[in-house]
């Protein structure tokens, strides 16, 4: 079974989508981790966003991995490397959406998302989970929120990960900025999906919006977890 969870970058997606995972006992895939990755790799080879081929290239020889411990919390592997915090900081996020946009980069992970959901019962979340990735998934969410709220819970993230320097006006210009790119690109711009259900989470608690979810997934697939 697959779930795909879709929206904008702050909307509590990852949040979401690893509680639901834990509940159901399903296998949580965090693709915007996969992008941030490559992204941490580009940007420590020098490897410039404008730099496509170079990109593209260096995205067909790398080896993800999503790895889960036992605790339950997910450690992402570049090229056997556990890039788990670094692949947070705030450089990373200024150019990943660049990255991402580039078709050939968006191929390599394309497949790679696909063969690792389907291995076991997951949960994935991203952009273009819904519509692009698993578009026959079993039950598709589209996460929102206010701008405002979504500036604000990104600000308590990264400061709760000890990032240096971090302030609301520049986490407001990184989620602007991203959600730009990411839903005016060409290829897999962010999209609601047709039949995915769509909540806004602005005012919702982390407990109310997994209950939600979890709730969406009995009455619609049966779901004995819900
Ligand atoms: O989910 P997160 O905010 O960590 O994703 C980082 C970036 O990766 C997004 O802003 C977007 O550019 C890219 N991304 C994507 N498609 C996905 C997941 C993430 O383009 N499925």
């Amino acid at each position: 079974m697959v779930i795909a969870i879709d929206g904008p970058a702050g909307a509590g997606k990852s949040t979401i989508a690893k509680l639901l995972a834990k509940k159901l006992r399903f296998t949580y895939i965090d693709t915007g981790a996969m992008y941030r990755a490559l992204t941490l790799k580009a940007i420590e080879r020098g490897i410039k966003p404008r730099n496509a081929k170079a990109l593209i290239a260096m995205a067909r020889n790398t080896a993800l991995d999503l790895a889960h411990t036992k605790d339950g919390s997910l450690r992402v592997l570049l090229d056997g490397r556990d890039v788990s915090a670094d692949i947070r900081s705030p450089c990373v996020s200024r150019f990943v959406s660049d990255i991402a946009k580039i078709k050939n980069v968006r191929k390599v992970m394309l497949s790679l998302q696909r063969r690792l959901g389907r291995e076991k019962d997951s949960v994935l979340d991203g952009r273009d989970i819904g519509t692009v990735v698993f578009p026959d998934a079993d039950k598709k969410f589209f996460l929102d929120a206010l701008f405002t709220e979504r500036v604000r819970r990104r600000y308590k993230e990264l400061k709760a990960l000890g990032m240096p320097g971090i302030t609301l006006k520049n986490v407001a210009v990184d989620l602007r900025n991203r959600d730009t790119i990411d839903s005016t690109r060409k290829c897999a711009p962010l999209r609601r999906a047709a039949d995915a259900v769509y909540i806004d989470t602005t005012k919702m608690t982390i407990p109310d919006v997994v209950h939600t979810l979890a709730h969406v997934l009995h009455r619609d697939t049966g779901s004995r977890h819900g």
